[in-house]
């Protein structure tokens, strides 16, 4: 019999695990032909997230935890749910029910028919900001002109991927992650179905304006070197309009004789030509501080208990 394994990363989400767990009930109850494990992580919550999952655990075997360390936030969280998660595939998903359980029937399908990577497509965003609507799909579009690969909008972590696929994925061990992007990069077939996208059921959102804007920021820099090429460019641009400025002021200098003047043209080139100056240095600054991270090499997580046994 195939083992499914559903990874779902949790980090405060002592409501929403009560509201979770019989909804994965019926799915697993409406597919006895697999063999079913939830493999649930607990990235450092504060609350009774451990506890709940201990309890859950002690009424399921098919339900294994992993408890971290402390908060490593969820795209660390689901590097680990790859190393310790059994299964011939495996379906990630939130705790807070945004992603409907029986999505999970749809992909399953998918999956028998061969696809190794079936991502599942949001078909509205549900409620949110309309800034933030238009910054995240500005952001896409910035970063799928920057890459060759495509990366897709409107579809989150909610996927199913074939044992191949985390294999995969487990040997991608940087510590900056962008889990969005190396779905993506690690190719296989895939395919995708649609969903409906619902209101967080209980809990809080971790996300704020600051981390989406962090995430973005770490999608392109860790997935492209777009930035340094722009700077380069930006940098050729300017210099070649120097040349020309200069020749320009050499032939007025030889033909009209020069009154001294433009001090505040002067000014504004230097300024504007210093800022550009710190916008390319912070663009590098970005990835040596990228490099600094990697090279420490340091674990991606760390796991401190796996189904009551310590690690
Ligand atoms: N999550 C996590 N670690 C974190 C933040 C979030 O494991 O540091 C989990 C969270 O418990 C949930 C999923 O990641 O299962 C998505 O988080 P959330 O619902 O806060 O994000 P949103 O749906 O707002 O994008
Ligand atoms: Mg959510």
């Amino acid at each position: 019999m195939k083992k499914v394994s559903i990874l779902i990363p949790c980090y405060n989400e002592e409501n929403s695990l009560p509201l979770l767990y019989p909804e994965l009930q019926k799915v697993m109850q409406q597919n006895k032909n697999y063999d079913w494990e939830i493999l649930f992580i607990n990235d450092g919550s504060r609350d009774n997230t451990l506890q709940n999952l201990k309890q859950l655990r002690a009424s399921d075997s098919r339900i294994n935890y992993l408890d971290l360390s402390r908060n490593f936030g969820k795209e660390n969280a689901m590097l680990a749910g790859f190393d310790y998660v059994t299964g011939d595939c495996v379906i990630i998903m939130d705790a807070d029910l945004q992603h409907p359980p029986m999505t999970i029937i749809d992909m399953l399908k998918k999956w028998e028919e061969g696809y190794e990577d079936i991502y599942a497509r949001r078909l509205t965003r549900g409620k949110e900001p309309i800034l933030r609507k238009w910054l995240s799909l500005t952001f896409y579009k910035i970063l799928q002109k920057s890459t060759k690969i495509e990366i897709l909008p409107n579809v989150g972590d909610f996927r199913l991927l074939d044992r191949r696929c985390i294999e995969s994925l487990k040997r991608m061990r940087e510590s900056e992650r962008y889990t969005k992007g190396m779905f993506c990069w690690i190719g296989y077939k895939k395919t995708f179905v649609e969903f409906e996208q619902g209101e967080r059921q209980a809990g809080t959102s971790s996300w704020n304006f600051r981390s989406l804007l962090g995430l973005a920021i770490e999608g392109i820099i860790s997935f492209t070197t777009f930035p340094l090429r722009f700077a380069t460019l930006i940098g050729f641009i300017i210099s070649f309009i120097a040349l020309i400025y200069m020749a320009y002021v050499i032939i007025k200098t030889i033909i009209w004789g020069d009154p001294v003047a433009g001090f505040p043209t002067l000014l504004s080139v230097i300024l504007f030509l210093g800022g550009g100056q710190f916008i390319a240095i912070g663009i590098i600054g970005e990835y040596i501080a990228r490099i600094f991270h990697e090279t420490k090499n340091r674990p991606v997580y760390i796991a401190r208990e796996y189904n009551d046994m310590l690690i």
